[in-house]
């Protein structure tokens, strides 16, 4: 099951395709994407599905990489930071972002079902919320759109 935009796709290809973007942009940004962090961006990749901190740490210890709980954190501040990944708020876990190298303000929608998490197009969506923000006089620096509800597989399971 694809739970990054609720579609089955070829997934190999958005892997090797995300990965290769985020070499780019490092390189092009003097970024150092680490062996570390690249890994934790691969995992995320791979499992298209939100991850928490310690779920990444007993993935990399079971490949036999020691790594420790501020190797990790540190690694998904890099991967946040420079937008390869989201931070989902409300399950305090970690996604790779769908749609990396544009800016943007990610939104959510969290299967309560299954827990799928699918990233949508958000333009419209932060733009309203910024200017209802303008006219309290309120300047949005960072913004997470999220919302829960039933994946496309649960609705038909439910029917
Ligand atoms: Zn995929
Ligand atoms: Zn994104
Ligand atoms: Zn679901």
């Amino acid at each position: 099951m694809d739970t990054l935009g609720f579609a089955s796709h070829d997934h190999r290809h958005c892997i090797s395709q995300a990965l290769g973007a985020a070499e780019e942009t490092c390189s092009a940004q003097g970024l150092q994407l680490t062996p570390q962090r690249r890994r934790v961006l691969e995992i995320l990749l791979r499992e298209h599905r939100a991850m928490g901190a310690y779920e990444l740490l007993d993935v990399l210890r079971d490949e036999g990489q020691g790594a420790q709980p501020p190797t990790v954190y540190r690694a998904l501040d890099f991967l946040v930071s420079h937008g390869f990944a989201h931070k989902i708020e409300r399950l305090n876990a970690f996604v790779a972002c769908a749609h990396p190298g544009e800016r943007h303000a990610p939104a959510f929608l969290i299967c309560s079902g299954c827990g799928a998490v699918a990233e949508m197009p958000s333009r419209g969506i932060a733009q309203a919320v910024r200017a209802a923000a303008g006219e309290l006089n309120f300047e949005v620096s960072r913004m997470v759109i999220e919302a829960e509800g039933l994946c496309p597989a649960c609705r038909e399971a439910r029917a």
